[in-house]
């Protein structure tokens, strides 16, 4: 045994302070699934998982909108090690129940604290180690740990409050204004005009799960979003099941099948962006009433991918259009009145509530102040080692997954990474790893975190000047690619001088 493994997670400087070797910070599916994997690769290392909420499922917690469910298939968004055996689209219950069963099957319970908020992690470089403050959200009691390395799972956004746009005379508006992510458990749709700013998938899946109980649903939409609709069914698997095949490996089957039609999609997106246009929206077209007004409302002025396509189970969201407990308007506000909200085309929506559907406010590695040797990072400084790492930061890795293939298949191969670069220090008898660029590296041109052509949705137009940057070439990009990370992550050079160990 290396003396770096024999020393590791013994105590160190802060005497009294509790020490972990790896701290992962959310228990959303990021942080569960990468506990699941240090237990597996990593038995004997000391970890904790902190989260500032109540309870694990992170995204899944925190959302309680009527019908909010997964716009992916759970076969991919599922962790590749437990299968799912539900429909492909799941609600927020189901995907918790799926968490929780890992968490018991892999006795994980005793390892995530809650109520755990992170606010700061400084570097000592003479320790060797991160010191991370906390604040226990219930008490105000600030806590201090100590950690050899520290894996961010804390997702992409707040979770404590969404995003919504002021408009004028929102103050004087006599109803309720109430967002997705903070849905008050004591609101009244019943019998109430309710119009949801926004078209995105959250607007698309609550709608028609409020539509029937309210007197009308009007999505208000300054511009078209593209909708795919399909059944909340999987043929593969069905006949698979039918089959009695082991769970594991229709599980397995259905993901590579889910992968594939999935690459297809995003190959025609890139290649053909007008017939897949046209496809979706005379899908479109056959769930609406004839003469229903498609091209303006359902035609988005961007390429199809260059923002999430939202899923509608069966159409649901236009069979709620054609019965009439939904419509449709795409127009700009202008502002709000005491009863309602004007547009600009002149025309008054009488509204009771207003449901801002306006999406989130973006989160940089938690929102935590980082710092090494007390001073201050700015992850906007950094290049990213693969989308995992950053330039100059040490012993931290995070998760961030993919907007056009579900997020948990790169949480899955960022932990394989991970455990693998924890087992390499090891071998090598160093402790600490630091990206760094090469000489050859020096004159290279950075852009942004996500290339604004390729994917621009709102949340990350509105703060991509504070992510990390990405380089323009290998090991320095984040590939949003799933068929090429799967291959290119397990066998990344580890000592190809990108990563320096001490
Ligand atoms: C309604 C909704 C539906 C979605 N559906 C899909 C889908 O179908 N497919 C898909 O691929 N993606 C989907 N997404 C995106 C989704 O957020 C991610 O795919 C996934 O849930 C992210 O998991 P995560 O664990 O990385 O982050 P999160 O689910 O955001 O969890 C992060 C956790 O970290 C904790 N945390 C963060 N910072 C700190 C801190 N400083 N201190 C302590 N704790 C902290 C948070 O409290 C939270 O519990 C959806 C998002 C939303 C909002």
């Amino acid at each position: 045994m290396s003396q770096a493994v024999q020393e590791r997670g013994t105590a160190g400087g802060d005497q009294g302070v509790e020490h972990v070797e790896v701290l992962i910070v959310g228990a959303g599916i990021s942080g569960i699934g990468a506990a699941y994997h240090l237990t597996q690769e990593h038995p004997d290392r000391r970890f904790v998982v902190l989260d500032a909420l109540d309870g694990f499922g992170g995204t899944w917690w925190t959302h309680r909108y009527p019908g909010v469910r997964s716009d992916s298939d759970l076969f991919t968004f599922g962790y590749r090690f437990k299968p799912w055996k539900g429909a492909p689209l799941a609600s927020a219950e189901e995907i918790l129940k799926y968490l929780a069963e890992v968490i018991e099957e892999n006795d994980l319970d005793s390892r995530i604290r809650y109520r755990h908020k992170i606010t700061a992690a400084d570097w000592s470089a003479e320790e060797r180690r991160w010191t991370v403050e906390a604040t226990v959200v219930d008490t105000g009691e600030e806590v201090r740990l100590t950690t050899d390395f520290l894996w961010m799972c804390g997702g992409y956004y707040r979770h404590a409050e969404g995003y919504t746009p002021t408009w004028p005379g929102m103050e004087d508006f006599e109803g309720r204004i109430v967002h997705p992510q903070t849905w008050p458990e004591d609101i009244e749709l019943g019998g109430k005009r309710v119009v949801v700013i926004g078209s995105g998938a959250t607007a698309a899946t609550l709608i028609p799960a409020i539509a029937s109980e309210c007197a009308h649903a009007t999505m208000l939409q300054r511009s078209p979003t593209f909708f795919f609709i399909r059944p909340n069914s999987n043929e593969l698997a069905d006949t698979l099941r039918e089959l009695d095949i082991p769970d594991e490996w229709t599980h397995e089957i259905v993901r590579r099948k889910v992968v594939h039609d999935g690459n297809l999609i995003t190959k025609m997106a890139e290649e053909s962006p007008e017939e897949l246009r046209a496809f979706l929206i005379e899908t479109i077209r056959e769930h609406l009433p004839p003469g229903f007004d498609v091209e303006r409302h359902f035609n988005p002025t961007y390429r199809p991918w260059q923002q999430r396509i939202a899923v509608l189970p069966d159409g649901d969201l236009f069979a709620a259009m054609r019965e009439g407990a939904a419509s449709v308007v795409t127009d700009q506000i202008d502002s709000f009145t005491p009863t309602g909200i004007r547009l600009a085309s002149g025309e008054e929506l009488e509204a009771d509530i207003v449901i801002t559907a306006t999406g989130f406010d973006l989160s940089v590695l938690g929102d935590i102040a980082l710092s090494i040797d007390g001073e201050k990072v700015d992850p906007a400084d950094t290049v990213t080692y693969r989308g995992i790492m950053f330039t100059g930061v040490p012993n931290m890795a995070s998760v961030f997954g993919y907007f056009r293939a579900s997020w948990t298949l790169r949480a899955d191969l960022i932990s394989d990474f991970v455990c693998r670069l924890l087992a390499h220090l090891d071998e090598r008898g160093a402790t600490v790893v630091t990206p760094q660029l090469r000489d050859e590296d020096r004159d290279m041109v950075l852009g942004p975190w996500v290339d604004p052509e390729n994917f621009n949705p709102g949340y990350l137009m509105r703060s991509m000047h504070l992510m990390p940057k990405q380089g323009d070439r290998d090991p320095w990009l984040m590939l949003h690619d799933y068929a090429m990370e799967k291959d290119l992550l397990p066998q990344a050079d580890l000592e190809d001088g990108a990563l320096r160990y001490e």
